[in-house]
């Protein structure tokens, strides 16, 4: 068999011996959709892409094809791509910012298309990375409340270090004071800690398909 569809299945066990309410998402970002397939054949639902662009070339003819198949943005998101993203994407993972919250709303009504969408927390309040900061999200959840968007969770990118299960305990936290049900949350190296942690989604790339160039 593949290797790529081992590691699936490999992962996914590990996961139903915790919870089996994870959902894995494939992140297959740099591959080419050739390398990707045996994952598709296998039944894989959920992908994962960081560039619009990138992700319109790979996935447009394959999702025609297979509906099942469930895109996922995890990566920015600039207001002049949102256009491209709809309905190239099912779930946006992203949302951090009222500008972009404006223009998704716009978009899902001229194409008649609601994405569902992740509000993104810097949870480690670095300078550096992208999402909304703890202080400030639940101002920006309420300003947001009237504009007729799919938000079903929050997502995060936490510190770059050995022991992130602290940051995924904050989200717990944070997502715990809202109505909202999902946590995207957990890399290749550190799914196992995220889903002991109540994510509901777990973006993992290099443990399924390798190293990228
Ligand atoms: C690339 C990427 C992943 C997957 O990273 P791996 O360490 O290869 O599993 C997950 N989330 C985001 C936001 C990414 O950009």
């Amino acid at each position: 068999m593949h290797n790529i569809v081992n590691n699936l299945i490999l992962i996914n066990k590990e996961l139903s011996a915790i919870n089996t309410n994870t959902k894995v998402i494939a992140v297959s970002k740099t591959f080419p959709i050739e390398y990707i397939k045996p994952a598709i054949d296998h039944g894989h639902i959920h992908f994962g892409e960081n560039k619009v662009q990138e992700a319109a070339e790979k996935w447009t003819e394959i999702k025609e094809k297979n509906d099942s198949i469930k895109l996922h943005l995890i990566g920015k998101l600039q207001t002049n791509k949102v256009k491209f993203s709809l309905p190239l994407f099912d779930f946006i993972h992203s949302l951090d910012n009222l500008k972009l919250a404006e223009k998704i709303a716009n978009e899902q009504e001229k194409k008649n298309f609601k994405p569902k969408l992740f509000i993104q927390i810097n949870i480690g309040e670095e300078d550096q990375k992208n999402g909304i900061s703890i202080n400030e999200f639940e101002t920006f959840y309420k300003k947001i409340e009237d504009f007729n968007l799919d938000i079903i969770g929050l997502m995060c990118i936490p510190p770059f270090v050995d022991d992130t299960k602290i940051y995924f305990e904050k989200m717990v936290k944070i997502k715990n004071e809202t109505n909202l049900r999902e946590l995207s949350m957990g890399m290749s190296n550190d799914y196992i800690v995220a889903a002991k942690n109540s994510a509901t989604y777990v973006r993992i790339g290099s443990k399924i398909f390798g190293v990228r160039a």
